[in-house]
Order: structure tokens, then sequence, then C-alpha cells
């Protein structure tokens, strides 16, 4: 046998033997004159009892559990056995949790760090067969095994579980090559069990290179804890092994792996009948090249929407807004790092440039697990508790805890800590899931349908002149200080707002949601609609049928439409007549700058009535409106028929700078801040967002005049002052 270190790897179902096979063949090519060394990849870890004398080893798995990377040591966990064998055992999980795939790929990643094969002409892999996830499958990855051997008895699970490891050989060679070796037959003299296998062997075009008997010998081997060939007698037996060593050492003939389709499998094994290898017929591809088929690109007429952000991230940043609530990630670090950018970064702008502060985005109740390798291997949830348990001593308005990727591969069992509630402080999984439960969106979704469902009391107390804020926007400049406006304004007509689902409001908040009588959705978004029907339908919630009011306008019908609701329309009259003095003296204040400005206007299609009719009021006219109707909906720019005369829908910028050239506006006004070619004008860009109330004009009116002003007297000292108050 020339010098070249040959892998093997054994697969076969659990139980069916392929640990005494495995530690019997190291043994007869250990006897025959090669340095093996056994690695055990089954988490039961008993590959090498046999070469041990019946003892056991410290698992690589329970190892790296415990010693920190530096100290890592080989020799901790590589012992050398009968015949000189290596024996190494990887390890793995109790049943039930964690990630044993992923053990195994700890355990490799160990042993190449190490250089375990460094001694050794042969390695053997003693491999579980039926399970079928990525990790056990690394023993068959190109850089491992160089041949496989299938383990069977003649039982339908066995020759199911042969088969899967063909399907596994097949999709990592696409193939292209050929690695495995053959069938090694581990009798349990069932009747017609041979005729079976070799029925099977033929199907799959393997020849059966052992035939392993049923023998008393094996147990005698188990009692002793000793390999056949250390036994006295049991000649037969031990020869299987001995020509088996001898076929390996001589040079394996390798086959292409063509595993069976499962209703051919069923024909072949059960029904004795005859089928030809349906992979060979057509080709498993290569994983990438599957990937490209089976994901074509969307077609023209199907836009696909990008994927945002995570549904753990998304349920993350809703979460924090229970601002009595401790948000658990159950994630890596890295992932709550992001999470915490996302929420906390658009409250620091607002800290330090508005004064409007959103106070969970400032310091959020949230923290992580940290979920490392040992939790992905051996399962999260006994770490998750213990965080958990620590959260309720601080006896927060609820926990929440939020699943990611890692947590959701790995099964960890979320729902099960909800038992951990006390009268205090539910406990609320939202099994997020990272990726595999959506995107950011959906993220939102779940998180505020599971903190509803969970929370929401049927039986609360109806509290009159009580109305909830439902949907705000969470990262905007504006929302804080929409609310302020909203509850000053609703204040002064006696009603109050309960609840905020979902911003900075307080587990009782939640609970308490139906005592209002009336609920206000903040904006008209199609996930804000999806949210009021549900409310709808699961809560019976009664909704004021538009969302929160932009403009003068718009507010003044608002507030009358709530004073008859709740019986308080007199306040809601005196309130508007105070507020329209007000306007009207601030709009007299800033007619001298702007009446007789001629206003060009380029848009995407919403309604902007609130700033009309605020620049007509205050003198000014808007000579062209050209709306880029994006959502190709009917053209929504104004309530009021008499303006309809100046909009045109355009695809473009030409037509944009043909209209400044003929119309020569004073001020042109766009949703980006692109100057267009074609004269001397004022431009500005329109608010994204636009604040609630009466004054919405005003703030964008305000900036027009000191813009004017500035250009009138070509000074531009204000710039700072602007820069902080609108762009900072
Ligand atoms: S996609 Fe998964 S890994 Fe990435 S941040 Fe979300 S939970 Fe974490």
């Amino acid at each position: 046998m020339e010098h070249r270190r040959l892998e093997l790897a054994l697969y076969g179902k659990g139980g069916i033997g392929k640990s005494t096979v495995s530690a019997n063949l190291s043994a007869a090519l250990a006897a025959a004159g090669s340095r093996v060394l056994q690695v055990g990849c089954d988490p039961k870890h008993d590959s090498t009892r046999l070469l041990l004398g019946g003892g056991s080893l410290p698992t690589v798995l329970d190892y790296l559990r415990t010693v920190p990377r530096e100290q890592e040591r080989l020799d901790a966990v590589l012992r050398t056995g009968w015949g000189k064998i290596g024996c190494v055992e990887a390890g793995g999980p109790k049943p039930g949790v964690g990630c044993a795939g992923r053990g195994i790929i700890t355990a490799f990643e160990f042993l190449e760090r190490h250089r375990a094969k460094a001694n050794y002409d042969v390695l053997i892999y003693d491999v579980l067969g039926d399970v079928v996830c990525g990790g056990f499958a690394v023993p068959i990855r190109r850089e491992y095994a160089d041949a496989v051997f299938l383990v069977t008895s003649g039982e339908f699970m066995a020759l199911y579980a042969a088969n899967n490891i063909l399907r596994g050989i097949r999709n990592f060679d696409g193939g292209e090559c050929r690695r495995a070796a053959g069938i090694i037959f581990n009798a349990r003299n069932l009747s017609g069990e041979a005729e079976r296998v070799e029925r099977f062997a033929r199907a799959v075009g393997l020849p059966i290179v052992a035939r392993v008997p049923r023998s008393e010998a094996f147990a005698r081997g188990e009692e002793a804890g000793k390999p056949l060939l250390a036994l006295e007698g049991y000649d037969r037996e031990k020869a299987v092994f001995t020509r088996l060593a001898e076929t390996i050492r001589s040079g394996l003939t390798l086959y292409e792996a063509r595993p069976l389709e499962d209703e051919a499998l069923e024909e072949v094994v059960l029904r004795g009948g005859t089928a030809a290898p349906a992979a060979a017929a057509e080709p498993t591809p290569e994983p990438q090249q599957k990937a490209k088929t089976s994901d074509p690109a969307p077609a023209p007429d199907e836009p696909r929407m990008p994927l945002y952000g995570c549904a753990f991230n998304g349920a993350a940043t809703t979460a924090v807004h229970l601002t009595d609530a401790l948000v658990i990630a159950h994630s890596p670090r890295s992932c709550a790092f992001y999470t915490w950018q996302n929420i906390s970064s658009p409250g620091r702008r607002n800290l330090f440039n508005r004064g409007i502060l959103m106070p969970s985005a400032i310091s959020p109740g949230f923290e992580t697990t940290e979920i490392g390798h040992a939790e992905a291997v051996f399962g999260g949830v006994e770490k998750l508790r213990a965080q958990v348990e620590r959260a309720l001593e601080r006896k927060p308005g609820a926990v929440v805890v939020i699943s990611s990727c890692v947590s959701g591969i790995i099964g960890d069992d979320l729902l099960s800590l909800e038992r951990l509630s006390t009268p205090e402080t539910p406990v609320i999984a939202v099994p997020a899931d990272g990726v595999l439960g959506g995107d950011y969106m959906e993220g939102i979704r779940l998180c505020l349908h599971t903190l509803a469902e969970k929370l929401v009391r049927r039986d609360a107390p109806l509290r009159p002149r009580t109305v909830n804020l439902i949907g705000e926007v969470g990262v905007s400049n504006n929302t804080q200080v929409d609310y302020q406006t909203l509850r000053r304004l609703l204040g002064e007509m006696g009603i109050s707002i309960g609840c905020r689902f979902l911003g900075d409001c307080t587990a009782q908040e939640l609970r308490d949601l139906l005592s209002a009588p009336l609920n206000l959705l903040a904006t008209d978004s199609q996930d804000n609609l999806e949210l009021k029907a549900w409310l709808e339908t699961e809560y019976g919630c009664r909704f004021h049928p538009g969302c929160l009011p932009i403009g003068f306008r718009a507010t003044r019908n608002f507030l009358l439409e709530l004073g008859d609701f709740f019986g308080c329309r007199e306040e809601a009259e005196a309130l508007i007549s105070r507020e329209e003095a007000d306007y009207r003296r601030e709009i007299e204040s800033l007619r001298p700058l702007l009446q007789g400005k001629r206003i060009l206007m380029t848009t995407i299609n919403a309604n902007l009535d609130w700033l009309l009719d605020a620049a007509e009021d205050c003198g000014m006219e808007f000579v062209w409106i050209g709306v880029l109707n994006y959502l190709h909906r009917e053209l929504r720019i104004t309530d009021r028929q008499e303006r309809n005369a100046v909009i045109r829908e355009i695809t473009g910028g030409d037509i944009v700078e043909q209209r400044i050239r003929e119309l020569k506006p004073d001020m042109v006004l766009g949703n980006y801040t692109a100057r267009a070619e074609g004269g001397e004008y004022i431009a500005d860009t329109l608010p994204m967002t636009q604040p609630i109330g009466f004054g919405s004009g005003l703030t964008v009116l305000r900036r027009w005049a000191q813009l004017n002003k500035n250009e009138r007297e070509g000074e531009w000292e204000h710039d700072r002052v602007w820069f902080e108050q609108y762009f900072a």
C-alpha cells in the first residue's frame, strides 16, 4: 500500500452495529500494519469502547465546553487503544436539545486545528447515518472521506438510511466522482434478509464488500471490551474483517453514488422488484446549481420585495417600546449589537439635535444571552432560563424573549419559559427565529400580535374619554413631537391617551388596551391598515375612520369628530377658535415675505392639501404640480377640485426643466434636493414626514420665509440655526 493517508467513513442507521464493525475493521487494519485513527461521530460516544478495554473517553465537545481555546490540548481527548489505534469521540448534546450536527463540525475543526491526522495512514469515521442534517454529512465532504461504506442489515429502515447516505454523497459530489466503496452487510438473521440486501446492492450498483455473520463472538468482544482479533477463536468472524482490511490496503474500487427514489426503494426491498437507480437517469445537481435552478429570477411582472432586516430584528425593535419590560435576545452578541444600533441610533440623533427623544430608544431594556458555540451544540435553553430567572428578580413589567436564527435552528423551546411567569411579571416568548421567521416587518407583526395576545385583558373596565394611539412610526423625528401635539390637543378637550400600541407604553397600559372606546391610527400605511383590521377582528376595537390629521383643515375636522364622539364638541370648537387665532396671527406675520410667490412642485402621489392650504393662506400660488405616480393609484394630491387644473402626472425630469423655463417660478419644491436647470429660483425639499396638527403647514412656511428673506437680503447668517433645526 502506498503511503498516503486514506480516510474512510462508515455510515449506518443507529443501532445497526457500525461501531462494532468500525472497531473490528480498525483492529484488522492495525494488525496488517496500518496506523489507524478511529473517530466516533455518534453523540452516543461509544464507538471506540472495544479498542479501549471497555472504557470511555472524554469527548471533544465536552472538553471544548470547559477549556478555553488557548489551553486546548489534543492529548486530552485522543487516547491510544488496542493495536496502537488512535481513538477520539466527537460527542454531542443530549437527545432533544442543541444541534448534534453542529457538534460534529466543531469536533472536526478541533481535530484539524491540532493536526490530529498527521501520525496516521488510515482514518475511520464512525457516523450515525439516519440523521440527515449537514453536520452529520461533514465526513462525506470532499476534504474528508475518500471512501464511504454503508453498514446495513436487511431491515427496511436500515436500507432506507443507507439509501439516504447515497443521496448525501451524490449531493456533495454532483455525480462527478466515485466515493461509494460498497455495502457491509451486518446480518441479523432475519428471514429473506440477504436477498433484500442483495437486491438493494444490485439496484444501487454497489458490491457487498463484507458479510458480517450473526455471532456470539461480538457479545464476547463487548463483554471483554476487545476487538475480535484480541479474542481466542472465532476465526470465521475474524476473517471477514481481515479480508476487508486487505481489500482496503490493496486499493479500493470506488463507485458513483446512485440512490433510489423512495418508491423504487420500497419496490426493491419490500416487494422484491428491480429498479434502475433514479438518480442515474437524472443526476442530482451540485447544491449551488440546485439553488440556481430552483430559484429562478422573478418574472418582470412579478416584482420581488427586497428582504429588509430579519424578524428577530423587527421583533426586538418593537418589543423595547414596552418601556417597563426587559427584552432578552436569545442570540449571539452580533445580532444583539446590530439590533441595539438599530434601536438607539435614531434616539441618539433626536437626543442631541432636537430634544425630542423617545426614552425607549435611548436606553432600551435590552440584553442578550450571547449564544456561542457551546449553546449552538448543546442547546441554549438552560442559559436563557437562568437569564430569565435573574430578570424576574428585578420585577419588570414583562420579560420578553426573542429567538434569533441560531436559537431557531437548534430548536430551543422558548415557549417552555413562559411557565416561569410570576403574578407581577409575565414571561412572553416571541419565536421570531431570525431570518427564518421572515423579514423585519414580519418580526414587527409577530411581536405586536404576540404581546397583544399575551397581555390584553378582554375584561378591562371601560374608561370614558380615552383613546389609544395605534401604529406610530418607530423611526421618525416626528413621532414623539406628534404624540406631544396630540396629547396637548386632546387634553384640552378632556380626552386622555391610554395605550400607545406600540410606542413607549407600559405592560399595564397594553393590558388595558380595551378600556379605550376609540382607537386612532397614526398613519394609513399598509401595515397599519392590516394591524387595524386585526384589532377590529380579534378584539372588536373601534377606530376613528381616518388617521392623525396633518394641517389646519384636517385637524379641525378631526377634533370636531372626536368632540361629537365623546360628547365634548363645545370644548373642540373653543380649542379650534384659539388655535385658529394663533394660526392667523402667524400667517399674517409671514405673508409679507411670501405673498405673490409662485411655486412649482414635483412630488410623489400623496395628499398635500395641508401644504397647499397653508401656501394659499399666505397668498402664494402653485403654478404647476408634477406628480410622479409611483404607486399607480388615482392621483390624490388634493381634495379640492379647483386645484386640479395645475396638476399633471409626470414620469421624468425633462418636463420639469421645461416647465421651469416656461413658468419662471420663485420656488421649486421636490421630494429630493436635486436642483433642475432652467432658471433662477429658490429650491427646497418637501419633508418626508409631516408633523401633525394645526401647524403642519406653518413649519414649512417659516422655513420658506427665511429662505426668501435671505435671498432678498443676501445674507446667510442663520444657516447654522437652520441646520441644527432641520437637518442635523
Ligand atoms: S438574520 Fe439571523 S444572524 Fe442575522 S441578525 Fe438576524 S437573527 Fe442574527
